[in-house]
């Protein structure tokens, strides 16, 4: 049986209320049954709480070929970013592509990073 509120989760808790004289069988699940002050004082989750944008570091050593996978991940980017940061460039990629310096350097400064090439 679903809870009779959220229509989702399985009711664990069964009551009844009476309404205007009517009898009500009330099912509610676990999350629908805390009453919502108490569910307001719990702590936010953390992913809830990570609305400011990751850091990105300031520079970055790039040792050739890069992947473009790799290189949204050192710039705590999605690997759609880096692709559509290329794309004004007529460079079009996958996350797969391997980026020279160059190419990969027009990502870091598009983003405000500065690439250092690796020796
Ligand atoms: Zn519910």
């Amino acid at each position: 049986m679903l809870c009779d509120l959220c229509q989702e989760s399985p009711a664990t808790i069964f009551f009844t209320v009476e309404l205007l004289g009517e009898k009500i069988d009330q099912s509610l699940c676990q999350t629908c049954a805390t009453p919502l002050s108490e569910r307001l004082t719990q702590p936010i989750p953390a992913n809830e709480n990570e609305m400011a944008p990751p850091k990105r570091p300031a520079e970055i050593i790039l040792s050739e070929p890069i992947q473009v996978s790799q290189l949204a991940e050192v710039l705590h980017l999605t690997t759609y970013q880096v692709v559509g940061a290329l794309i004004p460039h007529q460079i079009f990629t996958k996350c797969d592509t391997s980026l020279d310096f160059n190419t990969a350097s027009l990502v870091c400064t598009h983003f405000g990073t500065t690439p250092q090439k690796a020796n």
